[in-house]
Formats: C-alpha cells, structure tokens, sequence
C-alpha cells in the first residue's frame, strides 16, 4: 500500500470516543516497549507521528492513527509493565477487552513481539485470549535488525512454537530500523481489509 496520508486522529478513552466513520481497524497489541509505535512509524514512513516513548506503559488510552481515508492503526495500551498497578491492570484488561470483543470492524490484530527473545507469559496469555476468541492475529517479531540473519529462523521457530501459532494466523519479522518486513505485512493487512 502507499501511504499518502497519515494522521493522529484521538486517544480515546471511551467507546464513545471511538471514530464513527466506519472504516477497517488493524489493532496493534504487545508489551510496553516492544516497538509498536516504531513500527506505526514505519509502515507510514514517517519517522514520528507515532510516539514513540522510553516511558512504558505511560499510554492508557486507545490511540488512533487515520491511513489514506483507507484504514485506522488503532495502537493499544502495552502490557506487562511491571510498574503500573492491579487497579490500572484491571482497567486496561476491561478497555482491551471490550474492544477487542465488540468492535466489529476491526479486522486483524498484529500482536507484536520481540524477535530477540522467546514470547514473554504475557505474550502467550494475549494470543491465547485472542485465540480463544477466534480472532484473526498476525504476529510480528519486530527488531530483528538486532539479531544476526543466521539467526533469524531459530528465532522464528522459537516464537512460533512457543505461541503454537495456529496455521491460520500469519507471522511477519520485521525491524522497523531497516524496513523488513513492511511490504510483507501492507500485503497481508490489505487482504484482511476486504474481507
Ligand atoms: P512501544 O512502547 O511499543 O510503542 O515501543 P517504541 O516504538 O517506543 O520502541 C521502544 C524502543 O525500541 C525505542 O527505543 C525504539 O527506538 C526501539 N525500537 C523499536 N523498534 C525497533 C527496531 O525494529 N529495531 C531497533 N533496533 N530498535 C527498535
């Protein structure tokens, strides 16, 4: 896809909050840190309309990014930060949720992860919900320009087999230093658009 038009379009907080025009969401999920609004950045190329923080876990809010009049990237609160409270935890748990169950236009989720190291608990416990669910996942194991190519595929088959990614769901390496990857995941994001 060529992005040729980018925006922030609101934080949200409450459903009601959500955009009402009714185009295809793509959700990204991950733990606080892993590199989501970097790779926000770079499948729009811009270098920062996504923030990208050294803060984790400082967004609560549900963020929305607005493509081409084509699609929003709706960039979830991360997880698994140790430092943010049960209160705050249970809160997050209820907005992700409700989203992820009652937003009927949205139409993949990219769970992003860590290339360099195995699915956190954290990790496994998201794609077991969403998977319980039945929702349509694609993992992303993001920074891989941080682990040499000869070790890509035992990484790769580390997170796969770890997840048990079913056969269904897609998984794209990605680093969003370098551009790996982001043709790869347009082209599977633009299929699950039209469905
Ligand atoms: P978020 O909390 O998930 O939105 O994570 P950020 O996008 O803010 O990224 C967290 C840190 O990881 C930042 O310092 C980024 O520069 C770095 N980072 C993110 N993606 C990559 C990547 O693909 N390669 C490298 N080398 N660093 C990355």
């Amino acid at each position: 896809m060529k992005v040729t038009n980018a925006e922030f379009v609101i934080s949200a907080v409450r459903p009601d909050q959500y955009p009402g025009d009714a185009l295809p969401e793509i959700a990204l999920a991950g733990r606080s840190n892993v590199g989501k609004s970097s790779l926000i950045n770079r499948m729009i190329n811009r270098k920062n309309l996504a923030r990208t923080s050294s803060t984790p876990g400082k967004t609560q809010h549900l963020n929305y990014y607005r493509i081409n009049d084509q699609l929003y990237f709706v960039d979830l609160p991360g997880y698994g930060y140790a430092k943010v409270s049960k209160t705050q935890r249970q809160v997050w748990g209820q907005m992700i949720e409700k989203y992820l169950l009652e937003r009927d236009r949205l139409k993949l989720i990219l769970l992003v992860i860590d290339l360099r190291h195995p699915p956190t608990k954290d990790d496994e416990m998201m794609y077991d919900w969403l998977k319980h669910y039945d929702l349509p996942v694609c993992v992303v194991g993001t920074k891989a320009d941080k682990i040499p190519k000869s070790r890509w595929q035992k990484h790769i088959k580390i997170i796969k087999d770890s997840l048990v990614l079913r056969a269904r769901d897609e998984f794209v390496m990605f680093s969003s230093e370098e551009g790996i990857g982001k043709d790869e995941l347009w082209s599977h994001i633009s299929r699950h658009i039209l469905e």
